[in-house]
């Protein structure tokens, strides 16, 4: 979407506002309740002053009763007090309501992103998307925020518009004696011109302000550019993984700053300066030197009725507020109608994002013991743990393209999980390994064939069900910067002793009693400052002992040793038939010798399963992708004699 080229039309634009009031409206109607009491307070205050400051000055210059007098003031004082103190309580619960809303709007964002099909967040259209929601957002508030906003004001601008006409209703109503000489100004024309100044300036001003606007519309585009820049600039320097590239290969200075440069919008005499010191400024000049003008036509003709009689001075300041809260209601309401306009583009934005649709087919049949089995001990475990369950999961010629792709990922791959067994699944890079467990987790359909979880098709299944059957390790998997426990369990409320044989069985004992506060260590300095920082291969049986804790039948390793030293590695491979316990395991792995102990091991090439069987028969083929691969790494492990035994 290209927000400056958009011109929304007003039907249009009440239409995304009036969606996006049913999504808050439901989500945080407080706001929207302190906001307008906030804004019509706001409005109305000056006015209650204005009047009875009129009504204390009325009173001086003509009967000067001290007992009236005293009242007024003593009236004057007590609701200048309480409504400052209302509109100051006010305040404080619409900044408190602000701040509970921000976060639920961030949690709509948050529960899309994570409820989407897996293939959506893979997509360049959602994530420009949801880009363009957080720029505009950190820009200038647009999107769903400015609309409660927005909202708000009006209704401010309207009070001061009702306010205004009934505090000057008496301005045109009073009569000057017609014996005087201004007879003249209880004619009806005197009405009509001063309304008819009153409504040419304020359109004149909003058009003068709409100028304006459109000098910042015009570079919106730009804009949001360089605030993608800074933001991926800026939030660069303070990623953690990025930190030691930065530094060796001094990217700051080579690569950061003069992109920095290069961006001509923020900086002192930029694209944005300029256009504030030049059109901008000028538009919004003229139309303050126009109010100016409407102040003292008012002015004018207001003393002129309270001379001849009509009033008495006192009023003036009424009057002459009453015009000006009038005129400013009016402009500052057709200004936000224009601003609501310009919204509805980041509003037509966000609704694309939260009406992506979700393709993939969400079946509802239950799998038997497939209860959550990380909560505490005795807390929501299943009867019957789902690891003790009978699962086989077949793959019946299956094809997979990714979206967008001409080229098949996986092609006619048939297979199947038998209880128990270990499945090896290995191949060159881009061979399709990770491809298959993304398929295996349902992360994706197929484009061709079935998946079968004990005959059926997987598609039937309840997702929340069929997840809960895998454990997974995957390459880039992260870690949270919370206590090392939660990390292991995924939950807040665990079982420690699990946990504890989880992290030793995946070998981190050792570290974990050099841990401060053992299980309640933080990892990572993001949430504490004395959290601890973990190494790769540390983080990786972390990782290892959080897919224990979960016990679930199927365990998949995607090349989780990567990041291990050889001595951690041989450490958990020898482990390895004990930590998987009698588990499913699939395991994905790039050195052939660390998958001989497995019952079957499967060879990819080019999205095909080319060879299948156990180390010896593989390698036994002289001719196969398999042997090819073994005689390619031996050279590595083995120099005349091998050095470097496989398990
Ligand atoms: P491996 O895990 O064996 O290295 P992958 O399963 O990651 O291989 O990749 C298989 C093929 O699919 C490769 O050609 C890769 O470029 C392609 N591929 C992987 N992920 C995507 C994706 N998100 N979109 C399009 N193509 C992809």
């Amino acid at each position: 979407m290209n927000q400056e080229n958009e011109k929304i039309s007003f039907t249009e634009a009440i239409r995304w506002q009036g969606r996006s009031w049913k999504v808050l409206g439901s989500l945080c109607p407080s706001l929207f309740i302190s906001g307008i009491l906030y804004e019509v307070s706001n409005a109305a205050i000056p006015l209650v002053e204005v009047w009875l400051s009129a009504r204390i000055l009325n009173e001086l210059v003509s009967e000067r009763d001290p007992r009236i007098l005293f009242r007024l003031v003593v009236i004057q004082l007590v609701s200048s007090a309480v409504l400052a103190a209302g509109r100051a309580l006010l305040l404080r619960w619409k900044n408190y309501e602000e701040a509970v809303c921000s976060q639920g709007v961030e949690k709509i964002y948050i529960d899309k992103m994570i409820g989407m099909d897996f293939e959506n967040i893979d997509s360049q259209y959602v994530y420009d998307t949801y880009s363009q929601i957080c720029q505009s957002d950190n820009w200038g508030g647009w999107g769903l925020k400015d609309s409660i906003y927005r909202t708000a004001q009006m209704a401010g601008q309207l009070a001061r518009i009702v306010g205004g006409v009934g505090l000057s209703v008496t301005l045109f109503a009073s009569k000057v004696p017609v014996d005087g000489g201004y007879g003249w100004l209880n004619h009806p024309l005197c009405l009509v011109v001063i309304l008819g100044i009153l409504l040419f300036v304020t359109l004149f001003s909003f058009v003068c302000s709409d100028k304006a606007n459109g000098c910042v519309d015009k570079a919106s585009g730009e804009i949001m550019l360089s605030n993608r820049f800074f933001a991926f600039f800026g939030n660069m320097c303070t990623e953690r993984e990025r930190a030691a590239d930065l530094r060796v290969y001094e990217q700051q200075e080579n690569v950061c700053n003069p992109y920095m440069e290069r961006m001509d919008m923020f900086r002192r005499g930029g694209v944005l300066a300029k256009t504030f010191a030049g059109p901008m400024g000028l538009w919004n000049g003229l139309s303050a030197s126009l109010s100016a003008i409407l102040t003292g036509a008012v002015y004018l003709f207001v003393c002129m009725k309270a001379w001849a009689g009509a009033f008495g001075v006192g009023s003036i300041a009424q009057y002459v507020g009453a015009i000006t809260s009038l005129f400013l209601g009016l402009t500052n309401l057709l200004r936000s109608l224009g601003v609501m306009r310009f919204n509805a583009a980041y509003l037509k934005n966000t609704f694309a994002f939260l009406d992506i649709p979700d393709k993939m087919y969400q079946g509802s049949r239950p799998i038997e013991g497939t209860a959550d089995n990380r909560t505490a001990a005795g807390k929501g475990l299943p009867d019957q743990p789902a690891s003790n369950k009978e699962f086989e999961i077949e793959f019946r010629d299956v094809s997979f393209k990714y979206p967008g792709s001409q080229d098949y990922a996986l092609r006619h791959v048939t297979m199947a999980f038998k209880m128990g067994r270990r499945t090896a699944v290995v191949g060159m890079n881009g061979s399709g390994k990770t491809t298959f467990i993304k398929l295996l987790c349902r992360m994706y359909d197929p484009t061709e064939g079935q998946i079968l979880l004990n005959g059926v098709d997987i598609r039937q299944y309840r997702y929340s069900d069929y997840i809960r059957l895998f454990s997974v390790v995957f390459q880039d998997f992260v870690l949270f910067a919370l206590p090392l426990g939660e990390n292991v369990a995924g939950v807040k409320d665990y079982d420690r002793e699990r946990v504890k044989e989880c992290l030793e069985k995946a070998g981190f004992s050792r570290r974990l009693d050099k841990m401060p506060d053992g299980l309640d260590t933080y990892l990572y300095k993001d949430l504490d400052k004395e959290g601890v920082e973990v190494s790769g291969g540390e983080a990786q049986k972390i990782a290892i002992a959080r897919t224990l804790y979960k016990d679930a039948p199927f365990v998949i390793l995607d090349e989780p040793t990567a990041a291990l030293d050889p001595v951690a590695e041989m450490e958990i491979y020898s482990k390895f038939n004990d930590i998987i316990e009698d588990k499913t395991a699939v395991y994905i792995s790039h050195r052939l010798s660390s998958c001989q102990f497995c019952d079957e091991i499967l060879v990819f090439d080019q999205g095909r399963i080319v060879q299948r069987g156990s180390h010896q028969i593989l390698v036994a083929d002289t001719k196969g992708k398999y042997c090819e691969m073994w005689t390619a790494q031996a050279q590595y492990y083995q120099d005349g004699e091998q050095k470097f035994a496989p398990l």
